[in-house]
């Protein structure tokens, strides 16, 4: 059991309770992020840090990429300093390590991070193409989740590969839903986090329509706990942000907002129309742009009831 060395690259809310898990597990990680200064919790512990992910082609096996956007991908990937650069996934580079890293399979690069389904889609078909095994999958879960381990990977990719990482994967999440071959994990992720953004609004509207009957939104938490068809522990998760009116971010508004995009630019390309995501769009764009992109996502609350001072 665990023979993999593992390069973990970002290590931001999610990033961070992941590589943790997968040190705990015995896995041998090395990390990566762009603000060094995060990494130094790591190599306190005992963890070595790469300079750039360039660095991680000739020690890991593995490398796993929680990021948030394309942009990051690439900076990640591509350039001089990108994994690329150090010719990751040529087989015979790792055969130094000798047994130990279980590389003698090739090299493999595990995206984890919401991507846009076209960048998946290329990056998928770049991996073919260098050598490189690929999986897609992104995660659903946020910081609880991502921290207790108990995260759900939808898995894109060929089926044995996901197969042979299960044993990585699963000490990030606690089920694997295998979605197809790439880009099909970031396909399901779009879909299911537009459940997540919607789910959020309707919370929030809710809260404020609340206020404005002059109805303590704290019963709005009591009638769902009561509900065995709306009891749902995503509300339960956004009941202090709601309440209280606190925003501590566990998935910040920027990331969500990016995400809502994506779904857009498929619907587009599909032809196909998403009003009431179009409109949430809108919200949360005027939230992101009165500054509160870095709050959790719950943050759309505070801008409902401003809206007409905005
Ligand atoms: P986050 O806290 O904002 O962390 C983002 C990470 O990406 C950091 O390590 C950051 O490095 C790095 N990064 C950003 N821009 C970069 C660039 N241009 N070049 C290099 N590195 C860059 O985000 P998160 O919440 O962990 O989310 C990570 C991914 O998971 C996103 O795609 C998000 O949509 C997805 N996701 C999030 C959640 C959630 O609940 N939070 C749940 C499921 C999926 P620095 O530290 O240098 O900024």
């Amino acid at each position: 059991m665990v023979p993999h060395r593992i390069g973990f690259v970002g290590l931001g809310i999610m990033g961070k309770a992941m590589a943790a898990n997968l040190i705990k597990a015995g896995y041998n990680v090395f990390v990566y992020n762009r603000t060094r200064e995060k990494t130094r919790e790591f190599e306190n512990s005992g963890c070595t840090a790469v300079a750039m992910p360039k660095d991680l082609a000739g020690i890991a096996d593995i490398v796993i990429t929680m990021v948030t956007d394309e942009k990051a991908m690439d900076e990640a990937l591509e350039g001089p300093t990108g994994l690329f650069a150090g010719n990751f996934g040529r087989r015979h580079s790792l055969r130094h390590l000798g047994p130990q890293c279980g590389c003698s399979e090739g090299q493999t690069l595990i995206n984890m991070s919401t991507l846009p389904v076209s960048y998946t889609k290329n990056l998928a078909e770049k991996c073919l193409k260098s050598r490189i095994y690929f999986l897609d999958c992104p995660v659903t879960g946020s910081k609880p989740l991502a921290e207790s381990g108990q995260l759900i990977i939808l898995a894109g990719g060929d089926e044995n590969l996901v197969e042979r990482m299960k044993p990585v994967l699963l000490t990030m999440g606690k089920a694997i839903v295998y979605a197809g071959p790439a880009p099909n994990g970031t396909g399901l992720k779009l879909c299911m986090n537009l459940l997540v953004a919607q789910m959020t609004s309707g919370l929030c509207e809710s809260a404020v329509l609340a206020k404005i009957l002059e109805i303590n939104p704290a019963l709005i938490f009591e009638v769902l706990k009561e509900s065995p068809a709306l009891n749902c522990g995503y509300f339960k998760l956004k009941q202090d942000n709601v309440l209280n009116e606190r925003f501590s971010p566990a998935f910040s508004l920027k990331n969500m907002l990016k995400d809502v995009r994506y779904m857009l630019k498929e619907a587009e390309t599909g032809k196909q129309s998403l009003p009431v995501l179009e409109t949430l769009e809108k919200l949360m764009a005027k939230s992101y742009n009165t500054g509160e992109g870095g709050q959790d996502l719950t943050v759309i609350l505070k801008t409902l009831k401003d809206y007409y001072k905005n």
